[in-house]
């Protein structure tokens, strides 16, 4: 299983897999850090779809169409706002990584890369929150033969020097 992982410091927008994650907001109109990111590249047909969608609440996933992404799909999820730890926040984060996996296996996505949900603008603990991001995908893909390939694109040395560390931990 260890294998289906990939750890690379980059823009995910740049990843050639069939989906990629967006760490959006409840509103799913846009925002900063990756989702800013995610919706230049993709082109303003993105915010035609997502804004029919009507929100999204923190935990759960949204399916869009990549448009001039390389990726087909744009998986939408909402991770919590960091508030100290005692306001579910693990819980959150780990249904974040659960169902966008979810939502990947259910569009027949085969290849799935994820952000550093909920690490940026919204003060998640990295360490911990990597740990959750690890946990989950690990037990998801125990259960599940389908997918092949899991990108965790780390934007900056920091990030990617934590994914490496928790990796060998985990997995
Ligand atoms: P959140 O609001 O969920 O905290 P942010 O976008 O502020 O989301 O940050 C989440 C993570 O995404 C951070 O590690 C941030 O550095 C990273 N990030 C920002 N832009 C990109 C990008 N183009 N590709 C991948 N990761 C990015």
């Amino acid at each position: 299983m260890k294998e289906k992982i990939r750890i690379v410091e980059g823009d995910i927008t740049k990843q050639e897999v069939d989906a990629i994650v967006n760490a959006a907001n409840t509103s799913l109109l846009g925002g900063g850090g990756v989702d800013g990111a995610i919706h230049r590249a993709a082109g303003p047909e993105l915010l035609e779809e997502t804004r029919q969608m009507g929100g999204c609440p923190t935990g759960e996933a949204r399916v869009s169409k990549g448009y001039n992404l390389p990726a087909k799909w744009v998986i939408h999820t909402v991770g919590p706002v960091w508030a100290g730890g005692h306001k579910n926040e693990d819980n959150l984060l780990a249904n974040c990584y659960r169902n966008s996996l979810t939502a990947a296996v259910a569009r027949g996505a085969k290849t799935v890369a994820f952000p550093s949900i909920s690490t940026g603008a919204y003060g998640f603990p990295l360490e911990r929150a990597t740990e959750i991001a690890m946990r989950e995908t690990k037990r998801f893909l125990e259960n599940n033969e389908s997918l092949e390939k899991i990108v965790f694109v780390c934007f900056g040395e920091r990030v990617l020097k934590t994914y490496q560390e928790v990796f060998e931990r985990i997995f």
